[in-house]
Parts: C-alpha cells; structure tokens; sequence
C-alpha cells in the first residue's frame, strides 16, 4: 500500500514534467522573431517578405530566403489597425491570407491539451489501482476489480493438516452454512465473525477457503491492506459494495486477510490514518447492521490480534476467535504428507523423520521442503525424491528462516522441555492448582520458547492464601527443575519470577497475608482517584523500614516456595527426566499423559509415594 502510495506520487511528478517539457516544445516550434510594425513594413517596402498570414490580432511572415539552402526566417508583429497594409501588400506582390480561426484553434488547444493529459493521468492511476477499469469515475466505489469471487472452491478440510483443534470449532460454521433452517428454527446464536489467529503461514487462507469449500458456498475474499488506499472514502464504498455483494450471495462466506492492517491503531501518514478509520467504521457499521440469519460469515485472519482495535472483538463482530497454532510434530507428518502426495517419492522415504527434525515449522515451511527437495532430485537428474533430499531441503529452509527468527538449538530445546515438565509436575502434584491441560514445546516466536497451558476449572473471584503459595510454586517449578538437571538456572526463567514476584508483593501489600506485616493493606495506589488526597500519585503510603520489611518478607515467601518446589522435584526426578523425553520427543504432553506417567512412577518408588502425601 506504502508501495502504491509512492508509486502514484511519481506518475505525478513524470507528469508534471512531461507538461513542461511539451510546453517547450510547442514554444519553440513556433518560435520567431518579434519584430516592430514599422520594421516589418520597411521589410515589405523593400522587398524581403516572401508572405504574410493576417490574424485578428497577429500578423505572421516568412522572409524572402537570400539563397536557397537557407531555412526559411519567420517572424510575426502584433497587428496595426493600418487600411493600407493590403494595397501595399499588393503592390509589392506578397502573398497574404487572412486567418481567422487560427488563434482560436491554438488558445482551444493550449487549454484543452493540458487537460486531456491531465485526465488521462488521473485515469490511468485510477485503473492502476484497479478501479477505473471499464466503468470510468463512477465506478470507484465498485469493488468488482478486488473482491475475489469464487465459487466451485476445490480446497476440503482434508488439504489443512495439523490444525485440528481449529477444525473441530471450525465444523459448527460449515453446519450453519450448509443448512441454516436447522440453526434458525431453534433459535441459536450463530458466530457472525470468526477471527482466525496464529503466525503467518499456519494456514489460516487455506481453512477459510477450505470451510467454503466444504460448505460449497462462494467465497468473496480481500485483504486488509487492500482496503487502505489513498483516496478518502473509497475502503468504506468498498465495504459497503463487498457486503451488498454477499448478501445478494447468501448463504456465503466474506474473508477478510490481514485484517490487521486495516484494524490497528496506529498510521503511517494522516491521509492513511483518516481512510483506515472511516474503511474501519463501514465495516463496524455492517457487522452490526445485518442479521447473521441471511447467512453471511464474516472470517477474517489475522497473526498480530493484539493491535487490533478492541471494537472489532466486540459481542456480534469478532467475537469467536479461533487459534490456528503451529503444528506438532505428527501435525507436521500430516502436512508433509498432503503436499508429499503431488511428487514421486522413492521407497523408503520418511516423513516422519522429516517431520522431528522440523520443529517450529509452519504449513507454509514444510510446502517449501518438499517443494525444495523435489527441486533437489530433479537437479540430480533423478526421478524420484529421495530422503537425503528431504534432508538438505530441510537445511536450507531453515538456513532461510534463521535469517527471520532463530532455531533452538538441540541444547537449547532439552532445556526447555525440563523447564516445561517441572511446571506441569508441580501443578500436578499440588492440591488445588489448576489443572494441566497442555504442555508444548513448539517454539513459537522470542517470546515464550514453551508453555505449560494450566485451564482453571471455574472462574475465580477469590483466591486462599494456600491457593496464591502454590501459583507462585508452579511458576518457580521450571527454574528449579531446570537447577536440578542442569545444575543451573538460565535465562528461560525471567517471566516466570517476575509474575511470581508480583503474586508475592500483593499478598503482603495487599491481601495481609503476612504474619510478620499483619492484617493491613499498606498499598493504597489501587484506591480510584476521587478518594485520593493530596498525595503524589503512587507514592508509598508506607515507612521506609516498612518498606524494606516488605521486601524481605516477598523474598522469603518466594524462598519458602523455592525450597518446597525444589524437595518436590527432586522426589520426582524419575518422573522428570521421563516426561521431558516424551515431551522432546512429542512436543506435546496432555496432561493426562503426565498424569498417567506420574502414577506410575510414584507406585513403582513408594518414596515418592511419601513425598507426595506431604502435600
Ligand atoms: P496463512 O494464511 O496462515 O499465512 P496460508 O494459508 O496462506 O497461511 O498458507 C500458505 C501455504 O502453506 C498454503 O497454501 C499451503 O500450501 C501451505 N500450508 C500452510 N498451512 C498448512 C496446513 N496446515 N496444511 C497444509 N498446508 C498448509
Ligand atoms: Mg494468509
Ligand atoms: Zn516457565
């Protein structure tokens, strides 16, 4: 869009000179020598003028050449009412015509040609931008030239692999989209945006067309960044236009791609900024304004929801997201094997070998290996791809990207699968945690090289002191567990201290759950303003001793737990080192896995046994 922008400015620019520059040439074919009347009359008296053009206000001339191979000399004077011009003319023998419509036709043009290339520059930057095409200035609004309509679309569910999460919420709109009666008779709410999130190349385009697919209803896509263009109002005509499309359409499903760039805050210019607002308002205002019951979903796709503007997730707009993750190591065997299916492979290929040496890899990554690994073969003169291709092609490919984001190194990863399994054994082991849905160590991004996903079980207003001691033991599990079989801790514990940290200061400065500091709440910062005295914003409505009691008392919740954790661990150890294999080898853990391999580890050791009935 940025490109376009800057594209159009130079058309301008080549434009503007390009009228300069004519203007040059047009003066200086017509260029000659002014001269005065009187000179030009003394030029007729002796003979040098060869002929004359007589205009209202001109007259034009051409001299009398002295020898032939000169070029003609031209010259003009601006006319003199004189009655005896002509008779002299005569006299003399020059040729002369009088010349109306000559000026006219040249004041014509010199107003007209300037504005037809203008025009035409208008039109052609209009048509670049794909909307003049064939229907003139009236037509800006029209979004024909950039909704992509398609109707038969041939993607299925079975050509998205490793997503079956995202799949399984996915169903329930393909159901609606398919026979919406059965929804509308009960009377059910159906999804009226559903907001596909996940990093790029996950697969997110593929699921939208696949859902039209399965559902067998045209499928009108655009991209956000498409929408923002640089004249005013032309993104909310064309919201407006792509809804009147689909409504005419129903039952059918409007895509929505990066929508991001059209959602976020913030601008690159002013111009920008004002056109995404109103292209931004449209849509909210055509989200709300029709019912879901004609049959229209609105999916739109974005990797960045946290820019987005909070109005587009409000109730009845974007209100169901689905997380489209990166795939697991047999999701990744899965899509191997889809894009697999279109090259020759030679017996004895693994992709499932492929696939524990690609993790992090998204959908769009793994099309690249094969696709690279058939290059490969073809390049060796051979017939089919072998597993050696896949194996160089994986290299490659990961060359690529570790320009784009890094790759955990094998060491790297050990650690991270302990770090992760220490978090997931504490919360198992403690009563009252909540539990362990999840643990994944495939990489996603710089910021979190693994995650332990804990679903609480209920919503929670309130939390026991006992309740807020174990959050802070599940958080200092991973730095512990990794202490404990690394003999250090790294820098993979940073997040985690410092929530636990937070958990500590708000049980003593909070909730008096300090013995030491007693029953008071000594942080009066979180008090609405209008109740605030005089006192600077934020200042500490405590002593400095009190102060430093605070800290230390923080410390020594957080030691306690430290300590507790650590013994907890190390009864565990089996356990451990078992899970974070599975977990390096998998990737992923259920927690029922966990749980399963727990218990049988404690019943194998009944020391272990005894550890934990110390809980
Ligand atoms: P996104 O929209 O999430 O950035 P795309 O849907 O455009 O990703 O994916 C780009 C390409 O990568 C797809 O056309 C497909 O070939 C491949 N791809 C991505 N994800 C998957 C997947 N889950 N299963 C199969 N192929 C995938
Ligand atoms: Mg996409
Ligand atoms: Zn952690």
């Amino acid at each position: 869009m940025d490109k376009k922008f800057r594209l159009s400015i130079w058309y301008f620019i080549i434009a503007f000179w390009g009228l300069i520059i004519l203007q040059e040439i047009y003066f200086a074919a017509q260029h000659m020598d002014e001269v005065s009347y009187s000179q030009f009359k003394a030029w007729v008296q002796e003979d040098k003028v060869a002929e004359v053009s007589i205009t209202e206000k001109m007259i034009h001339g051409k001299l009398k050449s002295q020898n032939s191979q000169d070029s003609p000399q031209w010259f003009q004077t601006v006319r003199v009412d004189d009655p005896d011009l002509v008779k002299l003319l005569e006299e003399k023998h020059v040729e002369y015509a009088g010349v109306v419509v000559s000026t006219l036709w040249k004041d014509v043009a010199s107003w007209v040609v300037p504005i037809l290339v203008f025009a035409g520059i208008w039109f052609l930057i209009l048509k670049k931008l794909g909307q003049g095409a064939g229907g003139g200035f009236m037509r800006i609004g029209k979004s024909k030239a950039k909704v992509y309509i398609e109707n038969d679309i041939p993607t299925r569910f079975a050509d998205v692999a490793g997503v079956d999460e995202a799949k399984d919420e996915l169903m329930e709109v393909i159901e609606f989209l398919k026979t919406p009666e059965k929804f509308t008779r009960i009377g059910g709410r159906i999804p009226k945006g559903v907001l596909l999130v996940g990093p790029p190349g996950t697969g997110k385009t593929l699921l939208a067309k696949a859902i039209a697919g399965e559902a067998g209803v045209p499928f009108f896509s655009i991209s956000g960044s498409e929408f923002v263009e640089m004249f005013v109002g032309v993104g909310a005509a064309r919201v407006r236009d792509l809804f009147e499309q689909a409504k005419s359409k129903a039952p059918c499903i409007i895509f929505i791609d990066e929508l991001d760039a059209l959602g976020k805050a913030r601008g690159t210019g002013p111009m920008m900024h004002e056109e995404r607002e109103q292209t931004l308002n449209q849509l909210l205002v055509e989200m709300d304004g029709f019912d879901p019951r004609v049959g229209v979903i609105i999916l739109a796709a974005t990797n960045r929801p946290e820019i987005l503007d909070q109005a587009l997730l409000r109730a009845g707009r974007f209100d169901r997201q689905v997380l489209v993750d990166r795939p697991d190591r047999s999701g990744r065997t899965a899509i191997l094997a889809i894009h697999a299916a279109s090259i020759k492979l030679a017996p004895g290929v693994d992709l499932e070998k492929i696939a524990a040496m690609t993790p992090g890899m998204v959908g769009a990554d793994l099309a690249n290996v094969v696709n690279e690994a058939a290059l490969l073969a073809i390049r060796r003169g051979r017939e089919t791809v072998q597993q050696h291709d896949f194996e160089e092609a994986v290299e490659r490919v990961i060359a690529g990207l570790e320009k784009k984001s890094r790759v955990l190194s094998q060491e790297e990863r050990k650690r991270v699968a302990h770090h992760e399994i220490g978090h997931a054994l504490v919360a198992l082991s403690l009563p009252g945690a909540d539990p362990v849905q999840k643990i994944s160590i495939v990489p996603r991004g710089i910021a979190a090289l693994g995650y332990t996903l804990q679903l609480p079980t209920e919503d929670r207003y309130l939390l026991t002191r006992t309740e807020l001691e174990n959050r802070i033991a599940v958080l200092l599990g991973g730095r512990v567990a990794e202490e404990l079989v690394f003999g250090e801790a790294s820098t993979g514990a940073a997040d985690d201290l410092q929530k636990a940290t937070t958990i500590a200061k708000r049980m003593v400065k909070d909730y008096g759950m300090s013995e030491k500091l007693g029953t008071v709440a000594l942080d009066q910062s979180a008090q609405p303003s209008f109740l605030k005295t005089n006192e600077p914003l934020g200042a500490p409505t405590y002593s400095e001793h009190i102060a430093q009691e605070i800290d230390l008392e923080v410390r020594r919740m957080i030691e306690d737990q430290g300590s507790r954790v650590r013994e907890l661990l190390s009864t565990l150890r089996p356990v451990m080192l078992k899970g974070a294999e599975k977990l390096l080898k998998d990737e992923v853990l259920s927690g029922e896995e966990l749980k399963a391999l727990l218990l049988s580890k404690t019943k194998e050791e009944p020391s272990a046994h005894h550890a934990e009935t110390r809980n």
